[in-house]
């Protein structure tokens, strides 16, 4: 019995046929399966699968029964790179009393997000325990596991944080002898409980799936942040393998990504959308082709992060925030924040002072910039995909401070950029379930509807393998085989 379960077991009492449930007469999914199988029954006992047949099964006393006729049952969907600390929108350190109570129901709210577009499992590759057991102290909410961050003194992400107290919020860092001289050891640090060995040791002891180092040498313009020598990345990657896990790099850039794939690292956590000294070329340039072969070659795990871009640029149609689907995903005080001035802060910062005005040309510009890159991060993962490469779900929601990704939804639009790239559906699916589950090491307990694994699982009104919309006519979320009707998981829905 893994934590999570164990802690919902120990939530919702005592064992007895009550905690039986029977789905019967559904079309199944599931990713194992060349194709949907009519008429199955499907037996959950004690929050996991315990029999599915294609005859009726003698219901269990007291078990509970759903009729399945007409719908579809699938796994739950792992999005395997969200970020769970960060209240979406809203300005970071703030003393507003209003700004406090906004952060507090976004936090109440985001678990209950990502399980109405029927996630169920998440993965925030960042180091910010207590932001995860926070998540997970919620009554409803996705099974939760992390990453430990693992960044050089000074470098990215840290280099956001006020100097002062970046190497506290991230102590899991690492320090980079080859920058020493411009990056030296904060005071007072022991250079000792710096190294690579040292800070795996200390992630892999905290309960990670993952380590998580950070290729990225500047966005835009910028080129001088530091980074990991490659030195210092082999032995990242040499602890890792020794500690059981999973080294996951984020880098989105030709020469960054290089780096990555020459370590082999196991997976990357974004896509590449900058091309470097190819960038705005159609098709797939010489460059860019080999490096996704060596990919594909080195079986190396590929998350494209589609919406990262497209996430920034929303924030420049304010139509955007009329979506029907909003008030599903955000709470009400929030969304009416979004529409107020003080809201465009980051909006600001990225597109300029006044970008909404005088600033138009600009605007369209970046706009246009933005999605070359985002067609750029498009094109590669179809190359990807004819060269075999299992596809994977990653959403990297919030990528920014952007009202542009939402828990949950975000993970939805992902997916149909995915199709909007020409991957087939089937594959798109086989990447929110078993891909993702196998990825990361947890495929003995999700990814596909079969005998043992935990009952995470969704009734659909739709079939998702014949139509991408499916993903949002979720009837029922089963979240440890408790079914949660999906309209009870909206924001501002009665509890
Ligand atoms: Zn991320």
């Amino acid at each position: 019995m893994n934590r999570l379960f164990a802690l919902w077991f120990f939530a919702c009492g005592s064992v007895s046929a009550a905690n039986s449930l029977l789905i019967e007469n559904v079309t199944l999914l599931s990713p194992e399966q060349p194709r949907p199988l009519g008429n199955r029954y499907v037996l959950i006992r004690d929050g996991r699968i315990a029999q599915v047949s294609a005859t009726a099964i003698t219901t269990p006393e007291g078990a509970r029964r759903i009729d399945g006729t007409g719908k579809f049952l699938s796994p739950g969907i792992t999005d395997a790179h969200v970020h769970v600390s960060q209240a979406i929108g809203l300005p970071f350190g703030s003393a507003d009393p209003a700004i406090a109570d906004m952060e507090k129901a976004f936090f109440a709210q985001q678990p209950r997000s990502y399980l109405y577009f029927g996630v169920t499992q998440v993965l925030d590759p960042s180091n910010m325990p207590e932001k995860v057991a926070e998540f997970a102290a919620q009554k409803q909410h996705p099974d939760i596991y992390r990453c430990g961050a693992a960044p050089v003194v000074d470098g990215y992400p840290l280099l956001f944080i006020d100097a002062s107290i970046r190497h506290k919020v991230f102590n899991d860092y690492i320090f980079e002898p080859a920058n020493a001289r411009e990056h030296p050891l904060p005071a007072g640090a022991n250079a000792a409980e710096h190294t690579p060995e040292a800070v795996v040791e200390r992630i892999a002891a905290s309960g990670a799936l993952c380590v998580k180092v950070f290729i990225e040498n500047g966005f835009g313009d910028r080129s001088d942040w530091p980074i990991m020598s490659t030195d210092t990345l082999r032995r990242v990657r040499v602890a890792a393998k020794k500690h059981g896990l999973l080294l996951a790099a984020h880098a989105n850039a030709l020469d960054m990504q290089r780096i990555a794939v020459a370590e082999n690292v196991d997976i990357l956590m974004h896509g590449i959308w900058n091309w470097n000294e190819v960038e705005g070329q159609p098709g797939i340039p010489p460059v860019i082709a080999e490096h996704l072969r060596t990919i594909r070659a080195k079986n190396i795990g590929y998350q494209a992060t589609l919406r990262v871009v497209p996430g920034v640029t929303d924030l420049l149609d304010p139509s955007l925030l009329e979506d029907p689907v909003l008030p599903k995903v955000v709470p009400a005080g929030l969304l009416a924040w979004y529409h107020t001035e003080a809201a465009q802060w980051f909006k600001r910062e990225v597109f300029g002072p006044n970008p909404d005005g005088a600033g138009m040309t600009a605007r369209i510009r970046a706009a246009n910039e933005h999605w070359e890159t985002s067609q750029s991060g498009l094109r590669a993962l179809r190359y990807l995909y004819e060269l075999g490469q299992p596809m994977l779900l990653g959403s990297d929601t919030p990528s920014a401070p952007t009202w542009g990704n939402q828990p949950g939804y975000d993970t939805y639009k992902e997916m149909k950029l995915m199709a909007q790239a020409g991957i087939p559906l089937a594959d798109i699916f086989a990447a929110g379930t078993i891909n993702n589950a196998k990825q990361l090491g947890l495929d003995k307990d999700y990814g596909t509807v079969e005998k043992g694994k935990v009952a995470n699982l969704l009734l659909l009104e739709a079939n998702p393998l014949a139509n991408i919309e499916a993903w949002t006519r979720i009837d029922t979320v089963i979240l440890h085989g408790e079914p949660i009707a999906r309209e009870t998981l909206a924001a501002g829905a009665k509890q």
